[in-house]
């Protein structure tokens, strides 16, 4: 390894940074796991948690269907492919995907990719250039603002969920050729669900077209789990859906952008991170599949996590904790001050419950927060024994109002 002064000054300076992270309480350290993902998991100090930050909505991660339908598309279709799409690398089991993503979510055509952050990093640039006009809500996720600083469209920004500054960059936009409204469906360390019954609204008046992320919202979110649309009852309305195979819907990996054929092949030709990266291993195609078979077949799971969403959000309210109100998965509990939402999260560790402290940059600063995510796979028991936990940890460090 070199070791000259340009090496010197690099390493420092990073060390450096690192350090300052650590003494303003906001380095991220990383728990290791040493089971399957699942509502109780196993740490590799041996201690047990009931884990409650997981994107596993649907309690599929770890789930044994799962893990046989990944081996059986494993068997049928090897291990990987060796090949971007384009060359050898699309298999039946991939068409066969995207035909039931688009039928699940009421969409022309789906296009694969090796995650949600690829589908909004590959979506923008090839449909739109400086004669369109991308107007995004500032809290979209950080894949959807990479993906529109990748395209020369003119960018307008609108403060978070507010339509009247919705409108009012439309007007802004008003002389460009092409307006997409770009949101989350869902917010994810707010829960807070887009109002996308508006948006479209909006959108139909101001000649604009619609996109949403759907990755805190696929399989879940509505009456029958196809999304926020559904939940908006906006189905047919949305003309660009990108989401993510790596939450509710399995929990491996992999994303997907969804729409009119027009779109779809327009992105086959010209996305980059399709048309430069890897095909999704056919274990993952063949066992999301299988999800999308089991969801269509049945709300059970949808339902259960729903319940046991309503359920917990009463009781830690109950218990005195401040909660974002909602009704989403997703349950904010706010401590606002970074270190504190460290110290909770690692208090509520000893007490075995695993979630995790979130502060800025990721949340804005001020609004540190643990979030919790409910599962399907939660039962009663772990959800009664986790907010013994959390009223416990709460007495300690005099946070709770009541
Ligand atoms: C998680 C997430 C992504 C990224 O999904 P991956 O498939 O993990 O890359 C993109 N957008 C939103 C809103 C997300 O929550």
């Amino acid at each position: 390894m070199a070791d000259g002064k340009a090496q010197t000054d690099f390493y420092a300076r990073l060390a450096q940074g690192l350090d300052t992270l650590r003494e303003q309480g906001l380095f991220k350290p990383e728990r290791v796991i040493a089971s399957r993902q699942g509502a109780e998991v196993v740490c590799d100090d041996g201690r047990s948690l009931i884990n409650l930050c997981a994107n596993n909505y649907l309690g599929l991660s770890g789930d044994e269907a799962m893990v046989r339908a990944s081996i059986e598309a494993t068997e049928k279709y090897g291990y990987g492919l060796s090949s971007v799409r384009f060359i050898c690398g699309t298999q039946t089991v991939h068409k066969q995907l995207e035909q039931a993503l688009s039928a699940f979510l009421g969409t022309e055509d789906t296009i694969l990719y090796a995650a949600a952050f690829d589908a909004n990093g590959g979506v923008f640039e090839p449909l739109f250039d400086e004669n369109d006009a991308i107007i995004s809500d500032s809290l979209n996720h950080a894949s959807i603002i990479d993906g529109i600083r990748l395209c020369k469209a003119a960018r307008y920004r609108y403060q978070h969920n507010d339509m009247a500054d919705l409108e009012a960059q439309l007007l802004a936009a008003a002389d460009k050729r092409h307006r997409i409204i770009v949101t989350d469906g869902v917010f994810s360390m707010d829960g807070t669900i887009a109002q996308l019954d508006k948006i479209c609204e909006l959108a139909e008046r101001h000649d604009a077209l619609v996109m949403i992320d759907e990755c805190h919202a696929s399989g879940f979110m509505g009456k029958t789990g196809r999304g926020t649309h559904e939940h908006h009852g906006v189905m047919g309305k949305i003309d660009i859906i990108t989401g993510t195979l790596g939450k509710a819907l399995g929990g491996a990996m992999g994303g997907f952008t969804s729409g009119r054929k027009e779109v779809i092949q327009t992105l086959r030709q010209k996305s980059r991170p399709y048309l430069f990266s890897n095909t999704l291993a056919p274990s993952i195609a063949g066992a999301s599949l299988a999800v999308l078979e089991r969801l269509s077949a049945s709300t059970e799971l949808r339902d259960r996590l729903h319940e046991n969403t309503a359920y917990f959000r009463a009781a830690i309210s109950e218990l005195g904790f401040t909660v974002k109100p909602g009704t989403h998965p997703v349950v904010p509990v706010m401590l606002f001050d970074a270190p504190l939402a460290q110290k909770f999260a690692q208090r509520l560790y000893e007490l075995g419950v695993l979630v995790t402290g979130f502060f800025y940059p990721v949340v804005p600063m001020g609004q540190a927060r643990v979030r919790v995510q409910l599962s399907a796979a939660h039962t009663r028991e772990q959800l009664d024994r986790a907010l013994v936990a959390f009223r416990q940890a709460g007495q300690e460090l005099g946070i709770l109002k009541n």
